[in-house]
């Protein structure tokens, strides 16, 4: 869809994109000084596997501040972005044929990875129809088999944050069982309407050598930094160490220059974060007022992240056909819920300009709703709907 998105684009056309996983934002300028001192030193080499010292004592003071959990060196391991840290997590848990309980809807990446070492991803799926996991269900698909559980709250696709009292549940599950809970946080501190997410450590009494816990963050969302690439485990020190000789053997570090921006944006001013929260909680509340006012369609309020999920099976079950119908008709870039797990919905990213989401949805609303005036300018040019 992206790649024809950017042909459309390069055609000339007025192409909105409400598909994107990363928000509008500079890089934060401490990120930027940081890493243009560590460039201009004109000393850029390999750092140490694991990454430098310096950050790894951010990221400690990080944890510290947020989890309220004190970790030592040797519980983190700096790679480039969150993705690589699962891959490497996933290549160091897993044997062949074990299974990773993955909760729908899910980020798209998780049971490819699984799948790419060997290991078989186990999809739980509310059957209330709702976003929110339910431990009863969870519980029904671990077998002798199941290795880890992927949690990722506030969650991409829905937006929703998962219950304290659900963490607390899974957490004391995963530790009673030996089953690793991956706590995928890329997301934990851009939640909206006061809420905060919760520290899965606090629901574990295991120090940080013997919990299942294991959490997994990263800059790219936190900061609007997804061209930095970096991204960081917590866990036991025997996962750290594999990881690092997979880590070693693979890539052996990420860039000092990006280590020294990550470095920059955890040690620098955190107002930040505010400001791209607050933007997106904004932007959040937008989509939501322009999505309650289309017909059929039914949405669950996102409580944090980038995105939200509505249900459009009034309009169509088939959300590859649908997003391609967007796209051409409206040129408006969606995606299909399908690729999530969830069929029939349509993954809607609020990480742009407030003209665009109410531009990209008036666009939709155009396209499918036949209670919507049906022509709309779209560039220059006038367009009349002249389908069902
Ligand atoms: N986890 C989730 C849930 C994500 O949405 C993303 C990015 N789309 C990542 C991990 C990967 O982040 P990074 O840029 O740090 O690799």
């Amino acid at each position: 869809m992206n790649e024809q998105a950017r042909l459309l684009r390069e055609r000339g056309e007025a192409v909105i994109h409400l598909g994107a996983g990363e928000p509008k934002n500079r890089a934060p300028i401490n990120a930027i000084l940081s890493s243009a001192a560590r460039l201009n030193t004109g000393d850029i080499k390999y750092t140490p596997t694991e990454g430098i010292p310096s950050l790894r004592k951010a990221i400690i003071r990080y944890t510290e501040e947020n989890y309220d959990r004190i970790v030592a060196p040797e519980n983190v391991l700096v790679s480039a972005g969150a993705k690589q840290i699962l891959f490497q997590l996933l290549f160091t848990l897993l044997n062949p044929q074990e299974e990773v309980i993955v909760l729908a809807p899910y980020w798209v990446s998780y049971p490819e990875m699984i799948k790419m070492v060997y290991a078989v991803p186990v999809i739980v799926t509310p059957e209330d129809g709702s976003f929110h996991p339910r431990m009863e269900e969870i519980e029904k698909a671990v077998s002798s088999y199941t290795k880890a559980i992927i949690v990722n709250s506030p969650n991409n696709p829905s937006g929703l944050m998962y219950r304290p009292d659900f963490i607390a549940s899974i957490v004391e599950f995963c530790e009673r069982k030996g089953i690793y809970l991956i706590m995928d946080d890329i997301y934990h501190k851009l939640v909206f309407d006061g809420k905060v997410s919760v520290s899965p450590y606090k629901y574990t009494s295991k120090d940080v050598e013997n919990t299942h816990v294991i959490s997994i963050n990263g800059i790219s969302k936190l900061y609007g930094m997804t061209g930095f690439r970096i991204g960081w485990v917590i866990a036991p020190r025997k996962i750290v160490q594999v990881m690092t000789n997979v880590q070693a053997q693979t890539s052996s570090c990420t860039s000092v220059i990006l280590q020294a921006a990550a470095e920059g944006a955890l040690t620098g001013l955190q107002s930040v974060v505010e400001t791209l929260r607050l933007t997106l909680e904004n932007n959040r509340n937008v989509m939501m007022q322009e999505l309650h006012a289309f017909s059929g369609i039914s949405i669950t309020k996102p409580d944090g992240t980038y995105y939200c999920l509505p249900d459009f099976r009034a309009y169509s079950k088939d959300s590859v056909k649908l997003s391609n119908f967007l796209l051409q008709k409206a040129l408006v870039v969606t995606v299909p819920g399908k690729e999530f797990g969830m069929e029939g919905h349509l993954r809607l990213s609020y990480a742009t300009t407030v003209k665009d989401i109410k531009e990209g949805l008036e666009r939709i609303k155009w396209a499918l709703d036949p209670n919507a005036p049906n022509d709309i300018y779209i560039g220059e040019r006038k367009l009349i709907r002249d389908w069902q």
